[in-house]
């Protein structure tokens, strides 16, 4: 039996690999737009570095694929990409920085030991930003904008934003009791996972998938927020509302992570085509996670979108017009392919993506691969061509045919694809 892959991992064969190096390619530009540099982490960490004391969620205490070599350090396939980046920000001390905040993106292969199905892979890609050093409700909607806008971008329909506010830390922890309080007397009725984060992380209680509908979440109390707080998310509001970015409070809106404060947000499609109400990507703020690295106390904001989802939707929309294509292909007639080899190889010098024939086949099949592959140019080569120090140029899109001298071609093929675009 040849082998396969390992079950949740795929290959991204090359038709997809286009779509993903689009949403990659357009990613990057949105980076460059509102002046975010990339960064790389490695693939793997030390454990700590994702597993906090008390942790609860999934990712954390069920996912991660840990290991450790000749018994030797724990270390762990990094699950997402918010903790390894802090990590780096901590230890390279880029809080000194004299520009505050320190934005940084990232586009990596994140790992999770998770039931693989559609759309969720067991190492999958996501690109993701952190905004970090500074706390301020401006910065807070333009990390939502640098989404929303990008996804708007790649032209999916009926997208809009879920926001919430997991208060302060002072509102948070009062709300943490009442919720103990409240969620205690239901305590049986509770999911297994709920059980364990009743006394750690009730909040995250709001948003399992298990209980959702249940009487102990329906009669949930609400939080309520300090002065600072509420002034706080009225004025994240505010600038969406300037922005023109439609959002809708959602107060049941806690995201997966236990590390998150304040802000959180998802950004969600309403189209028919991606489901009644899909989340695209989500993200918040995190007051805690800088100083629980080591560094200083900073508050930091940020988002992930996963690449296999968001290819999903993609292509429920069919946004996708990719189709590849070169500039030129060389057929060569003679026996010799030393002159059709110089011209290909020339033309690549010049920028000109080129193909040639490698076989001496027939004239017709030779034109048979130039349109398989896509191209505008084809260039025929015989022996009258070779003594002359010529080409034939047929242009695809014109049908036009005109000999080109050898040392012209570059500047001829400029010329015509310039033309046609005019
Ligand atoms: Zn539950």
């Amino acid at each position: 039996m040849p082998f396969q892959t390992v079950k949740g991992t795929y290959d991204i064969l090359p038709d997809q690999m286009m779509k993903v190096n689009m949403l990659k390619d357009l990613f990057r530009h949105f980076l460059n737009l509102y002046g975010y540099d990339e960064i790389k982490t490695p693939v793997f960490e030390y454990t700590g570095v994702f597993q906090k004391e008390n942790d609860t969620s999934d990712m954390v205490t069920k996912e991660m694929y840990t290991f450790s070599v000749n018994g030797k350090d724990s270390l762990t396939l990094r699950p997402e990409g918010t903790a390894g980046v802090i990590r780096s920000f901590v230890e390279n001390k880029m809080y000194g920085n004299s520009e505050l905040p320190v934005k940084l993106g990232y586009l990596e292969e994140m790992f999770r030991h998770e039931r693989p199905q559609k759309g969720r892979q067991r190492q999958f890609t996501q690109l993701g930003i952190e905004c970090i050093g500074d706390k301020n409700p401006l910065i807070d909607a333009e990390v939502i904008a640098l989404g929303y806008f990008y996804i708007r971008t790649l032209g999916l329909q009926g997208i809009k934003v879920l926001i919430n506010t997991l208060g302060d830390s002072e509102s948070r922890l009062r709300y943490k009791e009442k919720l103990i309080e409240h969620f205690t007397p239901y305590k049986d009725e509770l999911c297994q996972d709920c059980q364990n984060r009743l006394e750690k992380n009730p909040l995250r209680i709001l948003d399992c998938k298990i209980d959702h509908s249940s009487k102990a979440v329906e009669t949930a109390p609400k939080m309520e927020l300090t002065e600072g707080a509420a002034e706080y998310f009225e004025d994240v509001k505010h600038y969406l509302d300037i922005l023109g970015i439609p959002y809708e409070v959602d107060d049941r809106l806690v995201r997966g992570l236990d590390y998150y404060t304040d802000t959180v947000f998802e950004v969600v499609s309403t189209n028919e085509a991606s489901g009644s109400q899909a989340t695209i990507f989500g993200g918040g703020r995190y007051d805690n996670l800088v100083q629980e690295m080591g560094g200083p106390s900073m508050s930091g904001i940020g988002f992930a979108i996963g690449v296999e989802r968001l290819l999903i939707l993609c292509e429920a929309e069919e946004i996708f017009n990719v189709k590849k294509t070169i500039d030129c292909y060389v057929i060569n007639l003679n026996e010799d392919p030393d002159y059709a080899m110089l011209i290909a190889e020339e033309l690549r010098a010049n920028s000109f993506s080129t193909e040639m024939d490698y076989y001496r086949r027939s004239l017709k099949a030779q034109f048979r691969s130039s349109e398989r592959k896509n191209a505008r140019f084809v260039l025929i080569i015989g022996e009258d061509e070779v003594n002359s120090a010529t080409v034939t140029l047929k242009d695809t899109l014109t049908k036009a045919q005109e000999s080109v001298k050898r040392e012209e071609l570059c500047e001829r093929l400029a010329q015509l694809m310039e033309e046609y675009y005019e």
